[in-house]
């Protein structure tokens, strides 16, 4: 057995022994939001936003990204579990800053090993054959790490699935202090419409028929 798979096997025998109330936990998240955010290792959600078991939903890719698939799971995390906000936070040194489409695709057409981050960036040390398939794949590597939250949190705030109700808030983790730090103009545009925004629409399409009676 690899050393990782016995210690994480055994780590689960150890917290499923002291599961106690939560075999009783629902379905829907208890606190109702969802975060999207990166894979990073350095990260961890329950940690840095103080979730326990059943609280809320946390997507994670690679840079946190509003990829299809990560909207895929925003839409069923409201449609079908009933969340009510959502973060997208991404973070400081995120490694999805260091290359670019073209790197990848190179450095995957060369060798299926992993590569070496050095001063100039990454570089191939594994021996080939490498794939050209990874010119299909749009790998959402990021340029400038605001406006990549910026991005992401209008990508969704748009999106025809996701209602206008939900507010999509937009942060970056501090790797360095562990502090979650607002993109200010992420969460402008994700702000949800208000319940007030909806009533007056709802008086101006109705104010034609009103005239129409009289
Ligand atoms: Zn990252």
């Amino acid at each position: 057995m690899s050393t990782v798979l016995d210690e994480v096997l055994s780590a689960n025998a150890e917290y499923s022994k002291s599961f106690g109330d939560k075999t009783n936990l629902a379905l829907p998240p208890a606190r109702r939001f969802a975060i999207l955010t990166c894979m990073d290792a350095r990260l961890d959600p329950a940690k840095y936003a103080g979730l326990r078991e059943g609280d809320a939903h946390v997507i994670r890719n690679a840079g946190g990204r509003a990829s299809d698939d990560a909207i895929r799971s925003l839409v069923i995390s409201y449609k079908l579990l009933g969340t009510r906000e959502w973060f997208v936070i991404h973070h400081t040194e995120c490694g999805m800053e260091f290359f670019t489409d073209e790197v990848m695709r190179d450095l995957l057409e060369k060798s299926l090993e992993t590569a070496e981050l050095g001063a100039g960036g990454f570089h191939d040390v594994g021996q080939g054959p490498g794939s050209q398939e990874g010119r299909f794949i749009d790998w959402l590597t990021i340029r400038d790490a605001k406006q990549a939250v910026v991005e992401d949190v209008a990508r969704i705030r748009r999106h025809p699935l996701v209602p206008k109700t939900i507010p999509v808030y937009g942060y970056i983790y501090d790797v360095k202090s562990g502090r979650l730090l607002e993109i200010e103009e992420a969460t402008r545009a994700g702000r949800a419409e208000t319940a007030r925004s909806v009533r007056a629409d709802d008086v101006r399409i109705k104010a034609p028929e009103t005239q129409l009676s009289i």
